[in-house]
């Protein structure tokens, strides 16, 4: 589904993504780990077009997403994106801040759209919450709202960036709970997460980066349990 080739992210002086080649197949999820500052984020936010990279490309589906000529609403149209916080709207309830993109970007009828998004809000246990503000629900609740914004639209790639890092610890599993359905859903995601057993957990594949370089990647029990570069050990031994 993605292909990102030989792409380098520069930051003035600093060069941020140094040569990054990575295949994400259908339905496979993807996560990313690495020391703050390594290049995650980055990353992610090249494949959704909100940073523009300086050499190499990234193919999604068969197209070139990273042609000055491509169409970068459609193109972010095709991804759903969840980041650390912020994510909702605080001045739209629950359920308008669902189905804003099934109604702007896919013009779906407001009854139809609104039937989906309290679908989808029951389905994650808040159907009850849909007229509310998201200031009104825990930062779990509004992350696991923001999930389903983001798949509302059946994107084609799933991409998420520390979600759970500004919640509470007792939060996070619900979060993850609800990644672990949409993977075992069929969703296709790259994520990237310091939650080394959440990773372990959902990852078809263990990418490990550092300094914007792809040190290793391999299945969780290749990078965990049998690292084979110095540099990958170094970093576990460090973040377990
Ligand atoms: P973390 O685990 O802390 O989220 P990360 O791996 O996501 O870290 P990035 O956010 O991708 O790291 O940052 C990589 C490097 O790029 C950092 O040195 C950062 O300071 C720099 N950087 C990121 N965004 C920008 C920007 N918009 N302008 C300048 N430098 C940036
Ligand atoms: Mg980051």
């Amino acid at each position: 589904v993605l292909d990102v080739q030989g792409v380098h992210k520069r930051f003035g002086g600093q060069h941020v993504l140094r040569g990054i080649d990575l295949t994400v197949r259908q339905h496979e999820a993807v996560v990313l780990i690495g020391a703050s500052g390594s290049g995650k984020s980055t990353l992610l936010k090249t494949v959704n077009l909100l940073e523009q990279i300086d050499d190499g490309r990234i193919v999604l589906a068969g197209d070139d997403i990273t042609d000055p000529r491509a169409d970068v609403d459609a193109v972010r149209a095709r991804i759903g994106v969840v980041f650390q916080h912020y994510n909702l709207f605080p001045h739209m309830t629950v359920l308008a801040n669902v189905v804003l993109a099934m109604r702007k970007v896919f013009g779906a009828p407001r009854a139809e759209a609104e039937r989906r998004g309290l679908e989808l809000l029951a389905r994650i246990g808040l159907g009850d919450k849909a007229g509310e503000y998201p200031d009104r629900l825990s930062g779990g609740q509004q992350q696991r709202v923001a999930i389903v914004r983001a798949i509302a639209t059946n994107p084609e790639l799933l991409l998420l960036d520390e979600i759970t890092s500004a919640l509470d610890p007792q939060l996070v599993g619900e979060v993850l709970d609800l990644v672990s359905e949409l993977k075992a859903a069929g969703s296709t995601i790259v994520m990237a997460t310091h939650e080394m057993s959440f990773a372990r957990r959902v990852a078809d594949r263990i990418v490990y980066l550092k300094d914007g370089v792809i040190i290793e990647s391999g299945t969780p029990e290749q990078i965990f349990d049998h690292p084979q570069r110095p540099e990958t050990r170094e970093f576990l031994a460090r973040v377990s």
